[in-house]
């Protein structure tokens, strides 16, 4: 046995040069698999976290990652559901690029893709993301929603009720919360970054005010025993998300406090948001970002908070 591990061993040392002459300079796109509860689990590749349930009435997928990731996905559902593969089902938990980034190719494969009304409104149209300077022209009609809803779906599904929810105003205007009612598993979208300040996308009808209310009316449905999958980042728990909600209250408090003192934002970035905080702005949105994403939804707070919600 020892003779073996050392002779391959010896092997691999022997190949790992040319292996790394073979080695495209960008990695191959790869997808990790994690168990979550019953018949749930997380897969994450680069964009946003997929949440796939798999049992006797087939696949259904929670959101679905960049384009480029479509076969690195469908090679761990193989091998999860140990069956061709497909989804019967990808829910979109909102527009963005790397959460609907392989609806086409599931779409040209049969699966029947499900979003909230605004979300097929931005993928069927030209958009311009101020933010990332970036123009995203009309999807093709396989990546499109052909079940759309305004307020919330029900889906009888593996044992399972899982109720897709949306909450207006938040990360985008098209947002949905998907609980998992009997596993107690909740997929929070991009209305949760673990640990970070969140992206708030103004430009697509997203509000920080609302997003903070849309996560307060989440946390009183779910118990200490729900988990939690944020769009980005690791599971998490209930608590976990209480702590998310408290950053959100407080440096909304600041930010308002200060603008009501006559400060710019720029004054108030340079004052921070204190020692609390300071890890969570070293992702994708620091502090001075997110100071940008509050002091901007303050003006349109009260129309967002005029929309009903759950
Ligand atoms: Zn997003």
């Amino acid at each position: 046995m020892k003779y073996l591990l050392r002779l391959t061993l010896s092997i691999a040392i022997l190949l790992t040069p040319l292996a790394a002459l073979a080695q495209p300079a960008t990695a191959q796109p790869s997808v990790t698999t994690t168990p979550i509860q019953g018949s749930l689990y997380l897969l994450q590749g680069k964009g946003g976290n997929v949440v796939v349930s798999v049992g006797d009435d087939g696949i259904l997928l929670v959101d679905d990652d960049y384009t480029e990731y479509a076969a690195a996905y469908h090679d761990a559902l193989k091998s999860i559901a140990g069956t061709v593969g497909l989804p019967r089902f990808v829910i979109n938990t909102h527009w963005h690029f790397d959460h609907t980034g392989t609806n086409a190719y599931w779409g040209e494969r049969g699966s029947v893709i499900i979003a909230q009304t605004n979300v097929y409104e931005r993928l069927s149209t030209r958009q311009e993301m101020a933010f990332f300077k970036r123009v995203l022209e009309p999807s093709p009609r396989a990546a499109l929603p052909v079940v759309t809803y305004a307020d919330s779906l029900a889906l009888r599904f593996n044992g399972d009720r899982v109720d897709v929810q949306h909450y207006p105003s938040g990360h985008t205007d098209g947002d949905s919360v998907v609980f998992f009612t009997a596993d107690n598993v909740v997929h929070m979208g991009d209305h949760y970054f673990k640990d970070s300040f969140p992206f708030v996308d103004l430009g697509s009808g997203g509000n920080v005010i609302a997003y903070t209310a849309n996560v307060a009316a989440v946390l009183k449905r779910i118990d200490d025993s729900t988990i939690v999958v944020p769009g980005h980042g690791a599971l998490a728990t209930r608590a976990d998300l209480e702590r998310f909600h408290h950053m959100l209250q407080t440096t909304t408090a600041l930010v308002k406090s200060g603008l009501d003192k006559g400060l710019s934002v720029e004054q108030i970035s340079a004052q921070g948001l204190g020692r609390e905080w300071d890890s969570w702005g070293r992702g994708f949105i620091d502090a001075p970002t997110w100071i940008g994403f509050i002091a901007a939804s303050i003006p349109f707070a009260d129309a967002a908070q005029a929309a009903p919600r759950p």
